[in-house]
């Protein structure tokens, strides 16, 4: 037991717990962006960046090479018996004609599920917080030629009003929209898609988890609220890309449908972050790949990262 210990103890760390909520880190890609991160940011300028270099660089800025560090994540939660991810990444086999180095992949992210313990069967809930291409694409995988369902015992929870974006005809040929037919319609018509709205002002999925909408990235963009014992979390899909929108949350990225809306979003969600003391859970940073942050002026400040092991 002694030795079993240790050996715990000097393992990367990839899960932790919130309340009653365990939470799992599953990486699937990481790697530097593509495009330099004024292209990313257009409302980024270079001394923003230098200004915070002590705390981005290496991690989640290169400044040799002006890169943005970029992971492609799902966050797997196990609550009240249940097995849920959030956010399904880029999937294999997928034809990403705009986007090269995501095409045709053979990744191990479902070897990386197993071994946490998770079969594909075991999957009881599926998030997508919106329905950009990296947030989807383990939703289906290829089966003798078809796009089937990756996890057959699971609903998968699909923002009614990104659903409604892409089903439109003119949206097929425009960015997500192969990602929409290989990786959403045939969740659709397997029966297993809720397409849920914000009318209520949430959609609860149990005692601990709901989601609410955050328009703007996408304009079905949704978070993941998690309140457990005194514990707090939201987990924010790509209402951050990086930590620099903590200390500058008016940058937002050129990913973005509706800028002056996510904008809008990413303060509103950042302020009640740091007003309930909830960990924030991007889909995309690296390194710790989770932190806390306070208010600091109009702005955020750094609170604390999260445990996980950093990449
Ligand atoms: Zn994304």
């Amino acid at each position: 037991m002694g030795v079993f210990r240790t050996l715990l103890n000097v393992l990367p760390m990839r899960t932790m717990t919130l309340g009653a909520v365990e939470i799992t880190r599953i990486v699937e890609w990481h790697a530097p962006a593509a495009a330099p991160i004024t292209e990313i940011f257009p409302d980024s300028t270079p001394r923003m960046w230098r200004e915070n270099e002590s705390w981005l660089a290496p991690d989640f800025w290169d400044p040799g090479t002006d890169r943005l560090g970029v992971a492609v994540q799902t966050w797997l939660l196990r609550n009240e018996g249940r097995t849920i991810l959030v956010d399904t990444g880029l999937g294999n086999d997928k034809e990403r004609p705009d986007r090269p180095v995501w095409s045709r992949l053979r990744g191990d992210f479902l070897e990386r599920l197993a071994a946490v313990g998770v079969r594909p069967e075991d999957v009881d809930v599926v998030v997508n917080t919106h329905l950009h291409a990296d947030h989807v694409g383990w939703n289906t995988r290829l089966v003798a030629g078809e796009w089937v369902p990756t996890f057959p015992n699971a609903t998968y929870l699909v923002p009614r009003a990104d659903f409604e974006h892409w089903a439109r005809p003119e949206a097929a040929a425009g960015p997500a929209g192969a990602a929409f037919a290989d990786s959403v319609l045939p969740v659709r018509r397997a029966g297993q898609a809720v397409l849920w709205d914000g009318s209520d002002g949430e959609y609860r999925i149990d005692g601990s988890l709901a989601l609410a909408p955050a328009p703007g990235h996408t304009p079905g963009s949704s978070v993941l609220r998690l309140a457990s014992g005194t514990d707090r979390a939201v987990f924010v899909g790509d209402l951050v890309h990086s930590p620099l929108q903590f200390a500058e949350p008016d940058c937002d990225t050129c990913l973005s449908e509706d800028q002056v809306e996510a904008t809008r979003s990413r303060r509103r969600i950042l302020e009640e972050a740091a007003d309930t003391r909830s960990l924030i859970f991007p889909a995309h940073l690296p390194g710790h790949g989770a932190a806390e942050v306070r208010r600091d002026g109009d702005k955020f400040a750094l609170s604390r990262w999260a445990p996980f092991a950093s990449i």
